[in-house]
């Protein structure tokens, strides 16, 4: 097995065994559940929402190509640089480039996966760049040195006594503070880092192809603020993130609050289409769009996988899934977890490495059921282990044993070979990757086809 899945496998088993982690994601999610059937409330008929957004995302991935060149003319024809990266590798190159024009000592980050994707933090700290996180989430997690636990909620892990005590320890803050309190704390000291940030860096929940923008969507108010107040600003974004027109907005705001947090709308809604004017009074001097590649292209390729460019990332789809429920974001070790990262990853980096996590779903669909973009994700799911296999991202000993096990399932006598109490050790004792996770199966001393067959000649 490869190292990365041994891993896998090791930490899932620990986590799902973690009663405190099932306990505090529990609550959280409890809390989602709640909220959530609210804010659906808002959509008269929401399945023909749900596909109408499937269509518009179709039709965006369709003709990827024209929608980001209308993006890129529109935008640059505000003042605007449009950059194109293949990979990570050349995004953080572009921004170490700008931040070394302008002598960046600090920079503001507000709350942004493919930040994560690239690991934009590490690679700052290693050029001397302070690289704050301004999302209170995302802070959270910089504070204790985590990557963030799940693509919307990136503390859903902590509950409130675990921050007050990480407060207390990094920030000499007193244990007992509220989370009023302790927000407070946060306020004051990213406030002082915005004054001081000569560069803000932020993601973009979409690319608005017709007029040329990014839309950003947040509750706190700190991606609007990282937007405007460093004289630079930087937006790395997906290239799939693409919608054709701000009219589709009117859609996809309010499904991405309702499915990502349960809200009718998020509280606030920028959109950007280059820096300050002539006749502005605020905004940035510069600003920089980096559409990012870095293996989105391959799936693009793939016509069975490219419906998962459509995703909105909501987290729908981790809050409904019982395997990550079980096991926990960071157990993926992917910068992408739940269904939608087991889709992906795989393409995104690499199909040997990262194939196990296909496996892990129970393909009970449940999914594809709250996908606010309707995916068929656990097809998908199904798809890449068809794929792994297409691809020949297996091992020798794992080949025979589905070989094996084909040739006893396709011949009933081999089945009926043994009986119940043979098949009962087999399991229990040889293959005793069954027994590791679960109770000993008991087998009947008759198989139903023995029985049946005695049925019949009676
Ligand atoms: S796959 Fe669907 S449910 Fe999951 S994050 Fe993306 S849009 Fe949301």
């Amino acid at each position: 097995m490869k190292e990365i899945a041994a891993k896998f496998k090791v930490k899932s088993s620990t986590k799902a065994a973690d009663r405190n982690h099932r306990k505090t994601i529990n609550f959280n999610i409890g809390k989602y559940n709640a909220v959530v059937p609210m804010g659906k409330q808002q959509f008269a008929e929401l399945d023909l929402a749900r596909e109408r957004a499937k269509n518009i995302k179709w039709r965006a991935i369709e003709t990827l190509d024209q929608q980001l060149e209308s993006f890129e003319a529109a935008i640059t024809a505000r003042g605007a640089k449009v950059i194109w990266a293949a990979d990570a590798g050349e995004a953080l190159d572009e921004i170490g480039k700008i931040c070394a024009e302008k002598n960046c000592k600090t920079l503001v980050k507000s709350k942004s996966m493919v930040t994560e994707e690239i690991h934009l933090n590490h690679y700052l700290e290693e050029k001397g760049i302070e690289s704050i996180e301004t999302d209170l989430g995302e802070y959270i997690q910089q504070l204790d040195g985590e990557p963030p636990y799940h693509i919307v909620t990136p503390a859903m892990h902590k509950s409130k006594e675990d921050i007050a005590k990480l407060f207390a320890d990094k920030l000499g803050t007193d244990p007992s503070l509220t989370p009023e309190q302790l927000t407070l704390v946060a306020r004051d000291i990213l406030r002082e880092k915005y004054r001081l940030a000569e560069v803000g860096v932020t993601g973009a929940n979409f690319i608005i192809a017709d007029i040329g923008g990014i839309a950003v969507t947040e509750n706190e108010g700190n991606g609007r603020l990282s937007c405007s107040m460093p004289r630079t600003h930087i937006v790395i974004v997906g290239i799939e993130k693409v919608i054709p027109s701000m009219s589709d907005l009117a859609l996809f705001w309010p499904l991405l609050a309702t499915f990502g947090t349960g809200q009718r709308i998020t509280s606030y809604n920028t959109i950007v289409t280059g820096p300050r004017q002539q006749n502005e009074t605020d905004g940035p001097d510069e600003m920089y769009v980096i559409l990012l590649d870095n293996g989105r292209t391959n799936i693009l390729a793939n016509p069975k996988q490219r419906e998962s460019l459509y995703c909105i990332r909501c987290g729908a789809c981790l809050n409904a899934c019982p395997v990550y429920k079980n096991i926990g974001g960071h157990t993926y070790a992917a910068t992408y977890s739940g269904p939608i990262g087991s889709v992906i990853t795989p393409h995104l980096k690499d199909m040997g490495d990262w194939k196990h996590l296909s496996h892990a779903s129970s393909l009970c669909g449940n999914c594809t059921q709250v996908c606010a973009v309707k995916i068929n994700l656990h097809e998908l799911l199904l798809e890449n282990r068809h794929e792994a296999v297409e691809k020949g991202a297996f091992d020798y000993s794992e080949k025979m044993v589905w070989k094996m096990w084909k040739q006893a399932m396709l011949r009933r006598s081999w089945m009926n070979m043994s009986n119940g109490n043979t098949k009962s050790w087999f399991i229990n004792k040889v293959a005793k990757a069954w027994t590791s996770h679960r109770g000993k199966l008991e087998f009947p001393k008759k198989s139903f086809n023995q029985l049946w067959k005695e049925k019949q000649s009676k």
